[in-house]
C-alpha cells in the first residue's frame, strides 16, 4: 500500500512527486478513494532491449521502455522520448500524467509513455530508423489503435511516427495509421495538430480571463520558450489585441513595455535559432524576466522555471502553464499566497493531446476534417474542461491544479468502479 511498483521511487523524483501529488487529492474523492491505490501503480511496463548494427559495424545494446500507467477509460495515449536520461522512472511518471491530463481534459483514453535511453544527436539518419523500427515491434505487442497509441514528446517528430506507423503495419498486414499520431498529413496526419497546444494555451488563458475580467485586448504576456507552444501561443495573443511585452528563450531575453512586433520575433528565430537579436527590443538580463509587469505569464520551455523565489517577485495576475511542470510545488504555494492564479500544465497545454485524439478518431473514421473543424472542436473540448476545472476549484476552495487533479482521478476511479475488479 505504499506506491512501491516496479521501482523504488528516487527522493525527489518524478514518481515520488507524483504520488505526492495523489495523496493531496484523496480527501476530495470520497468513496472513490477505497480505489486510490489503482493510481500508484502502473498497470503494466514493458522493458525492452533493442540491439543495433551501427553504420560503423559496432552491435549496440539500448534500453527501452513503454509504460501503460492506467487504461480504465480506454487506449493507452502518450508520447515517447529519446533521450539519454530516459529511465523506468521517468516514463513511469510521464505515463502516469498523461492519464491525469487524459482524464483531465476528458479524452477516452487512459494514460501511457514511452522512452528509449539513447542520445539521437549521435545517431546517423539510418541508425535513428533502425532504433525506431526495433523499438516499434519489441513493444508492438502491447500496443495497437485499440491499446495505447504513441505520439511524438522530447527528440521525436513526425518521421519517427512515420517509421513507427510502417513498422506496426508491416508487423501486422495491414496499414494501420491509427496506431500512432503526430504523423505527417500524407500518413493520416491531423490538420492543426502542429500549433494545438499553443492553441489550448490561448484558449484556456481566454477563458481564465473571461472569469477573471481581464480583457485580451490590450492585455500584457510575457513568454518563455519561443518554440513550437510558446509561439503559437503569442501568435494568437497578439493576434486578439493583447500585447507580447517580453520573451526569453535559450538565447537570451527580450523587451518592449509597448509590445514586440511578432514577424520580427518570427523572423529573428527562422534567422538565428533565437530571439535574442530580435530588432525593435530592448535585450534585458535573463533573470529581469521574472520582474516584468504582465498579465499573463506563460512558461512554455522548460520544467522547474518558476522556483520560490522567482515566484516571490513576479509581477502577473495568472500564470499559464504552456509547458510540462514549469512550477516548482514550493513556487505553487507562494504564488497560491500572493493570490496569483497558477493554470496548470494538465490542462493548459492539453491542446496537443486533444488534436492526437481528433488524428486518431479522423484514421479510424478514414475521414478527415477542415483545419475550422478542428480548432472549433478543440476551443469547445478546451473550453469546456475549463470550466468543470474551475467549478470544483470554487466548490472545495482549492487551487485549480488540485482541481484538475480531482476531476481527472474521480473520472478514472469511477470507470474503474463501474467496470469492477476481474475476475
Ligand atoms: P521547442 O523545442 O519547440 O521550444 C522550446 C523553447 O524553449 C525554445 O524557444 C528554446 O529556445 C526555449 N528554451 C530552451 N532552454 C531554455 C532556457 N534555459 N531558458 C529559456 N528558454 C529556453 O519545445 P515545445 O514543443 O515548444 O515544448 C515546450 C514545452 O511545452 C515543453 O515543456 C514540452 O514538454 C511542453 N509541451 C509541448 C507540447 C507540444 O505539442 N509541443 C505539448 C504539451 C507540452
Amino acid at each position: 500500500m505504499n506506491g512501491l511498483s516496479f521501482v523504488t521511487p528516487t527522493a525527489g523524483g518524478p514518481w515520488e512527486t507524483y504520488l505526492a501529488q495523489v495523496d493531496r487529492v484523496l480527501p476530495y474523492l470520497g468513496r472513490l478513494s477505497r480505489w486510490a491505490e489503482t493510481l500508484r501503480r502502473p498497470k503494466r511496463a514493458l522493458i525492452v532491449d533493442i540491439p543495433v548494427e551501427m553504420d560503423d559495424g559496432r552491435i549496440v545494446h539500448f534500453e527501452g521502455y513503454r509504460v501503460q500507467h492506467n487504461l480504465s477509460r480506454g487506449p493507452g495515449k502518450g508520447g515517447v522520448r529519446f533521450h539519454p536520461d530516459v529511465t523506468l522512472e521517468e516514463v513511469m511518471a510521464l505515463s502516469a500524467w498523461m492519464t491525469v491530463k487524459n482524464a483531465a481534459v476528458n479524452l477516452p483514453y487512459g494514460g501511457a509513455k514511452g522512452g528509449i535511453r539513447v542520445d539521437p544527436k549521435l545517431l546517423s539518419h539510418k541508425e535513428l530508423e533502425k532504433i525506431t523500427r526495433r523499438y516499434t515491434s519489441e513493444i508492438g505487442l502491447i500496443i495497437g489503435p485499440d491499446k495505447d497509441i504513441p505520439a511524438p514528446d522530447v527528440n521525436t517528430n513526425a518521421q519517427i511516427m512515420a517509421w513507427i506507423m510502417d513498422t506496426y503495419s508491416m508487423n501486422v498486414g495491414a496499414t494501420a495509421t491509427g496506431v500512432v499520431t503526430g504523423k505527417p498529413i500524407e500518413l493520416g496526419g491531423s490538420l492543426g495538430r502542429l500549433k494545438a497546444t499553443g492553441r489550448g494555451v490561448f484558449v484556456v488563458g481566454r477563458e481564465v480571463a473571461r472569469h477573471l475580467n481581464i480583457p485580451i485586448r490590450g492585455a500584457r504576456v510575457a513568454v518563455q520558450g519561443f518554440g513550437n507552444v510558446g509561439s503559437a501561443a503569442a501568435e494568437l495573443f497578439v493576434n486578439n489585441g493583447a500585447k507580447i511585452v517580453a520573451v526569453q528563450d535559450h538565447g537570451g531575453t527580450v523587451y518592449n513595455p509597448n509590445g514586440l512586433d511578432l514577424a520580427v520575433l518570427m523572423e529573428t528565430v527562422q534567422r538565428d535559432g533565437s530571439i535574442a537579436q530580435c530588432a525593435g527590443a530592448e535585450r534585458i538580463e535573463n533573470e529581469r524576466f521574472w520582474d516584468i509587469e504582465t498579465d499573463f505569464l506563460v512558461p512554455a520551455a522548460l520544467e522547474g522555471q518558476l522556483n520560490a523565489e522567482r515566484a516571490q517577485r513576479v509581477k502577473t495576475r495568472v500564470v499559464l502553464e504552456g509547458a510540462n511542470g514549469p512550477t516548482l510545488p514550493s513556487a505553487d504555494d507562494v504564488l497560491n499566497e500572493r493570490g496569483i492564479l497558477v493554470v496548470p500544465d494538465v490542462i493548459a497545454n492539453a491542446g496537443g493531446v486533444t488534436v492526437s485524439y481528433f488524428e486518431w478518431v479522423q484514421d479510424i473514421a478514414r475521414f478527415f476534417w477542415s483545419e475550422d473543424e478542428i480548432n472549433m472542436r478543440l476551443e469547445q473540448i478546451m473550453a469546456d474542461a475549463l470550466r468543470k476545472i474551475w467549478d470544483t476549484a470554487a466548490q472545495h476552495k482549492i487551487s485549480l491544479r488540485t482541481a484538475a487533479y480531482v476531476v481527472a482521478c474521480s473520472r478514472i476511479l469511477s470507470a474503474r468502479e463501474e467496470r469492477g475488479l476481474y475476475p
